[in-house]
């Protein structure tokens, strides 16, 4: 891509500590070393820290402290960048703002430098929102695992993925195009086998964009059960551990919802499904359609029960949507006083525990934390976006058309159109195909950077 070497310069606080700390101010664009000339009275060193004081048009001081210039194409946005420190006081950093602004640079929107980073071909789309995702990242797994984004982990493989397509497509065109051939290339056995492992690499990689999702979004978990089946014990239980923040929701009295917890990321949300099914009175009626509504927003639903009342109680997850991931608490072990185990039943993860004596919760933590997207240690965890995995899916529809033209209709033209579609999808997630609405979209959604 080319570098953009004539863009307005632009300006922007890019921290401000409190009193004391450090505030920086960071301009981008061509005319960026001629202001930073005019506040150091001489040229800067390419990254060189320079001690400077800071002064108004009228030769009065405003601070002082350090100038840096990244001149292009070596800087964040790959135009010429200049940093100014000084102290973190947002008085001052509004003044030398102003002071940058009046040497004839202008305030920089939300995501523009890395709107310019991504236009110059320094940081791809993944690592554009990766940035964003890491400013606004709400737990230590989800910083972690968005930093891994901006390394371009996943860029890695999505790119290595439209790679193997490419070749696909190659290889199939060449068989269309030389159709005299003796041989039939589309018959091989070699081309299927490799468009099924491209399947199965990218059904890994749309696993792995979803436990991203979620990593960055937070689970959504709603505990449901009936009256005294121990969903408040359990909750207050979760919310004892010391990576929890406990919020009431404020509500009527008789809201089914009660309380939310956010647990190292994961959002717990209680849902008292008394009279879910058959109530007339109008506050139940509006508390079990909000009920429903959490129900329905829930990537996991935790069924509180005993042995027991389990079977009486199973039809509560029955109105689920069919994505919803379920798992099934049995509560009050101490009492026949069995030992906490879990179990994969019917494709359906149980776990007996007692919220009580707190026996078992460790393993109802381990199960959250793997649904929320939390690998052993998280390696290998990316930060992703709803767009990728919606990317992701189409690009999977199309590819196993292509499989199917293949196999059954050894149709290569169709197969070949399908791959190019392929690898389309897979261009949208890093941003080879973007279209300047999406871009918006994107880069519209910064608080800063
Ligand atoms: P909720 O209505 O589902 O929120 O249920 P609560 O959490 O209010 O619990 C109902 C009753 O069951 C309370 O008296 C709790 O002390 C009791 N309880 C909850 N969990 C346990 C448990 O693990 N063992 C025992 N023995 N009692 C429990």
């Amino acid at each position: 891509m080319t570098m953009n070497v004539h863009a307005e310069t632009i300006a922007a606080i890019a921290t401000a500590a409190g009193a004391g700390g450090v505030g920086i101010i960071r301009l981008s664009g061509s005319a960026a070393p001629a202001m930073a000339r005019t506040l150091l009275g001489r040229s800067p060193r390419p990254r060189h820290a320079h001690y400077c004081t800071f002064t108004e048009k009228d030769g009065s001081v405003l601070d002082r402290g350090l100038i840096i210039h990244f001149p292009a194409p070596h800087s964040f946005t790959g135009e010429d960048v200049v940093e100014l420190q000084a102290h973190g006081s947002p008085v001052i950093l509004r003044c030398l703002l102003a002071r940058v602004i009046e040497l004839g640079a202008r305030q920089a929107r939300p995501g523009e430098f890395s709107e310019r980073a991504f236009l110059n071909g320094k940081i791809d789309l993944v690592q554009a929102e990766a940035i964003a995702d890491l400013i606004a990242s709400g737990s230590q797994a989800a910083a972690r695992a968005a930093v891994r984004s901006l390394d371009g982990e996943f860029s890695a493989r999505v790119r290595a993925l439209a790679e193997a397509v490419v070749r696909l497509r190659v290889w199939i065109e060449a068989a269309i195009d030389f159709p005299e051939e003796e041989i039939d290339f589309l018959a091989t056995p070699q081309l299927l086998e490799d468009l099924v492992a491209t399947c199965d690499r990218l059904d890994d990689l749309l696993a792995a964009s979803r436990r991203g999702v979620r990593l960055a979004d937070g689970l959504h978990v709603v505990i449901v059960g009936r009256p005294n089946a121990g969903k408040s014990s359990l909750l207050n239980a979760l919310a004892a551990s010391d990576r929890a923040i406990v919020t009431d929701l404020p509500g009527t009295t008789r809201d089914l919802l009660r309380e939310t917890i956010d647990l190292d990321g994961i959002g717990m949300t209680l849902v008292d499904t008394a009279g879910l099914r058959d109530s007339l009175d109008v506050v139940e009626i509006e508390g079990m359609r909000r009920a429903r509504d959490e129900l329905a927003r829930a990537d996991l639903a935790v069924l509180v029960s005993t042995d027991a009342q389990l079977e009486r109680d199973l039809p509560l997850l029955a109105d689920l949507p069919a994505t919803t991931t379920r798992l099934i608490v049995h509560n009050k072990i101490d009492l026949a006083g069995s030992a906490p185990r879990q179990a994969e039943i019917d494709g359906l993860a149980h776990i007996w525990l007692s919220a009580r004596s707190g026996a078992g919760l460790d393993l109802l933590m381990a199960a959250l934390r793997k649904a929320a997207g939390y690998t052993e240690d998280n390696q290998g965890a990316f930060s992703a976006r709803t767009r990728h995995v919606d990317a992701i899916e189409r690009a999977r529809q199309h590819l196993h058309a292509a499989l199917r033209a293949l196999r059954e209709q050894r149709a290569g033209e169709l197969a070949a159109e399908e791959l190019r579609q392929v690898q389309h999808a897979l261009g949208e997630i890093t941003g080879t195909f973007s279209s300047e609405d999406l871009l918006g979209r994107i880069f519209a959604d910064f608080c800063i950077g």
